[in-house]
């Protein structure tokens, strides 16, 4: 745990977030400010700052979740995007590395 890390205080239970799954590794809840109709985020528990810092086990935890997230909000079939944003130009705000996924419109391409 990152004493100064706002999703390591959600892992913690700290800050209350409206949890979809969660195991001894990972957690998915609702993301505060959903763009999209569903709009969960994948966090590892273990504090990452960023995916390049993961470890392929969690890595490959952190997708597995992701795709049940979908199968659970029923978007698997009708199609959904995950996105890893990453550091200053890939758009990260919070350095505790998650796993966008988002779904229930249409995607458009390119993103912003
Ligand atoms: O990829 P990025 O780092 O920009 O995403 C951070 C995400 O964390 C945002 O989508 C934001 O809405 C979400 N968030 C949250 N709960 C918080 C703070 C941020 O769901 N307490």
């Amino acid at each position: 745990m990152s004493a100064d890390c706002l999703f390591c205080r959600v892992v913690a239970k700290r800050i209350p977030a409206r949890i979809v799954l969660e195991t001894d590794a990972v957690l998915a809840f609702h993301d505060i400010n959903p763009q999209a109709p569903t709009h969960v985020l994948v966090i590892p528990k273990e504090h990452f700052r960023a995916i390049g810092d993961v470890d392929p086990v969690t890595a490959g935890q952190i997708l597995a979740t992701a795709h049940e997230v979908a199968k659970y909000e029923g978007i698997d079939e009708s199609g959904y995007r995950l996105v890893f944003n990453t550091n200053e130009d890939g758009g990260q705000t919070v350095y505790h590395v998650h796993c966008h996924v988002l779904g229930g419109r249409h995607m458009t391409w390119p993103p912003g």
